[in-house]
């Protein structure tokens, strides 16, 4: 049985004080919703501690947005997978479309970020997904494919054991648009195959969740799919009401 996992990237929202509100309003309304969906958060860094705090004795995990691709030392305004581990992350959200396209990460440094999650103890969400230009000229199993095996492909069987992979069409992230069911479960299908061909039986065990305008009104349709096992979403994070409504989303 793989995990069912509903993760919040709230991305730059939010102060201090708002995330630490939203934080609450999820470990409130927590027990409302299945005990076996797996909810992450994955605030700011700035707010990591704080919300550390709010969760505490909950079951709703922490994660961070990133993570500096060396262990420490002269990196100004980095911040390294200790440090947020140390805040009680158990997750670090790497390689997501925005810091691949806006911050120029490649697969080079993803290698490295990897390889700083692991060394101390986070779960990396390793983001892929093909851009519309991509999509269009029918080159998106091409696209994730490659995303995989330049940095997945190099992870230990044991690390392969503790990744979760996020699908997220870059075309869909915060537009509104979101992948159909089936467009989901197609290459959710295909990246299993591609993990498969890697790491065999283990890659029935691995979370693939599908992020990009996933809200409470198209989750269940695209959680029901047997291949997603979740979501990472963005927008709908920030309200702690339609997070949680995500997670009723599991019928399954
Ligand atoms: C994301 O950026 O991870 C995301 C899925 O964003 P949204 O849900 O807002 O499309």
């Amino acid at each position: 049985m793989r995990k069912k996992i509903v993760a919040g990237n709230w991305k730059m929202n939010t102060l201090p004080a708002e995330g630490v509100e939203l934080a609450k309003g999820v470990v409130a309304g927590r027990g409302e919703v299945c005990s076996c969906v797996n909810f992450i958060v994955c605030p700011p860094f700035t707010h990591l501690a704080m919300v550390a705090e709010a969760l505490k004795g909950s079951d709703v995990a922490l994660g961070a947005q990133n993570c500096a691709a060396e262990a420490k030392g002269a990196y100004t305004g980095e911040v390294a997978a200790s440090m947020i581990a140390a805040l009680g992350c158990k997750y670090v959200i790497l390689g997501h479309s925005e810091r691949r396209q806006y911050y120029g990460e490649t697969s080079a440094t993803l290698n490295k970020k990897m390889e700083q999650a692991y060394a101390n103890n986070l779960v990396p969400i390793y983001c892929v997904g093909e851009n519309l230009e991509e999509r269009e000229a029918g080159k998106h199993f091409d696209v994730v494919k490659a995303q995989i095996e330049e940095v997945v492909y190099n992870l230990t069987e044991e690390q392969f054991r503790n990744l979760v992979i996020a699908y997220e069409p870059v075309w869909a992230i915060g537009t509104g648009k979101t992948a159909t069911a089936d467009q989901a479960q197609e290459i959710h299908a295909y990246i299993r195959k591609v993990l498969a061909d890697k790491f065999g039986t283990a890659a029935a065990e691995c979370p693939i969740l599908y992020g990009g305008s996933c809200k409470p009104s198209n989750a269940a349709e695209i959680f029901a799919k047997e291949d997603v096992d979740g979501g990472l979403i963005g927008g709908a994070a920030l309200k702690a009401e339609d997070f949680l409504a995500i997670g009723k989303g599991f019928a399954k």
